[in-house]
């Protein structure tokens, strides 16, 4: 896929804005690399129009390909739509806090529910009681008796021909009257999703209210995340996701399709049979799975850099040739404010710490940026080309536009000419000056 991707960005070398053709034909791989990665077909349609709405439109910059841009606003898309920061189990309740796991059978709800709960006793310092409500299948609550042992966590001891709801009743009284932080209820699943397991859910949802429900789903579902998720939030109401069996070769679509659908967190991730195998679960790490290119993210990374690499060398292309007029002042500090202050903008440039100090003299600090830029954009056009146009009633027009008094207005030319000055002095003076070379 990789290379049919670079055979399609190599062909998009416009420049310019993106337009609709080169979008398109950039998305119908991207809209592969999502179905191949198990993204629901209705999910992949709709953030490709998501993509799509972004991108056309967008600047390229030259040093970048247009097929690489698209690539960075999928790859943000996909972060943005995945959750950008990593949301923690909640516990702010009143303990007992009741953790209720739900999901389809085998998808790994009783060993996910042990790996939270040794989670919680050794970094959070909780005492975790679990129980397991799962009756349907044999041995389901020895399953869980086992995996307490092994990551030394209370469950609660087991008794023979108790409904669900029973145990579940059972559970949250010891918990109390023992004085645990945490019950995590394990529950039972199906093969498929039907009305009675449902119907179950919701009951023991409404007498435990916990304050997490997890969908647990196995990150190979493919097209039926959305069902899956969709149906457990509508019935039973979801707090949170947690994907397992991302240590296989599942691409993780299932997590785009199901937090696009529900607007609920993934949680966390199971990476392993082992119970330390949970992880945070890391967006930009899920998106790199799911577009299915290893190197998505240096490209990504390689591109943010080159825009800000390309802006610094056109700044610095003028300065060395001594054209600095009001526009071009305007031009930089609005690059300045991007870039992260002068000082970041200078860090770009190759040998100019001298000039550093120099601006820092011109009394240019980030804070009057702004305003500065206010009062430019307050001028003519033919005003900022020619600053010497700029008589008392034109400046006092100007002042009244920026919000200014005619002093700042001074103080502004002022500032204007001693830099354009410094300008000439480092960019015409000596062939291939430190200007001249940063230019090249
Ligand atoms: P449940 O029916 O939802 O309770 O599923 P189980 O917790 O019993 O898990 C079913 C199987 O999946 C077990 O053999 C687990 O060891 C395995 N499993 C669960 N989570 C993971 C995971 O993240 N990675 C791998 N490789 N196996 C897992
Ligand atoms: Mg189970």
């Amino acid at each position: 896929l990789s290379d049919k991707l670079s055979a399609v960005f190599d062909k998009l070398t416009r420049r310019g804005a993106l337009n609709e053709a080169d979008v398109n034909e950039a998305l119908r791989e991207i809209r592969r690399a999502l179905l191949e990665a198990d993204v629901a077909l209705d999910v992949v349609r709709s953030f490709s129009d998501k993509v799509r709405d972004r991108a056309v439109g967008a600047g390229v910059i030259k040093s970048v390909s247009p097929g690489q841009m698209v690539v960075k606003i999928v790859n943000d898309v996909l972060i943005e739509t995945l959750g950008e920061t990593a949301q923690p189990i909640d516990l702010a309740a009143r303990p007992p806090v009741a953790i209720m796991m739900v999901g389809l059978q085998g998808a790994g709800k009783t060993t996910t529910t042990a790996k939270i709960a040794k989670r919680l006793k050794e970094r959070h310092d909780k005492r975790v009681l679990m129980a397991s409500l799962d009756v349907k299948r044999p041995a389901a609550q020895e399953q869980l008796a086992v995996l307490g042992r092994q990551v030394e966590v209370d469950t609660l001891p087991i008794e023979p021909n108790q409904t669900p709801l029973q145990i579940a009743r059972r559970a949250m009284e010891a918990a109390r009257l023992q004085g645990y932080d945490v019950v995590m209820l394990d529950t039972a699943g199906r093969t498929h999703i039907d009305e009675p397991l449902m119907q179950e859910m919701a009951d023991i949802k409404s007498y435990a209210n916990p304050h997490e429900t997890l969908l647990v789903a196995d990150s190979l579902t493919g097209q039926d995340a959305v069902n899956l998720a969709k149906n457990f939030d509508e019935r039973v109401g979801l707090s949170g996701i947690v994907l397992t069996r991302m240590d296989g070769d599942g691409r993780g679509g299932a997590a785009l399709s199901m937090r696009y659908v529900t607007g609920k967190p993934i949680k966390l991730i199971g990476t392993g049979e082992k119970m330390d195998a949970l992880d945070e679960f890391s967006p930009s790490r899920i998106a790199n799975r799911i577009l299915g290119m290893g190197d998505i993210v240096a490209l990504v990374e390689k591109a943010a850099a080159a825009i800000d690499a390309e802006e610094a060398r056109k700044t610095a292309a003028r300065m060395a040739k001594g054209k600095f007029d009001l526009q071009d002042l305007c031009d930089q500090l609005a690059q300045v404010e991007k870039i992260g202050g002068l000082g970041g903008m200078m860090d770009l440039l190759p040998g100019v710490g001298k000039m550093k100090d120099q601006l820092a003299k011109a009394n240019l600090d980030d804070k009057v940026i702004k305003r500065q830029r206010a009062i430019i954009l307050s001028m003519t056009p033919q005003e900022r080309r020619n600053p010497d146009l700029l008589k008392a009633s034109r400046k006092k027009r100007i002042a009244a536009g920026s919000g200014m008094k005619v002093e700042d207005i001074n103080k502004l030319l002022k500032q204007h000419r001693q830099m354009a000055d410094l300008m000439k002095s480092f960019g015409a003076g000596k062939r291939g000056g430190l200007m001249g070379k940063a230019a090249q």
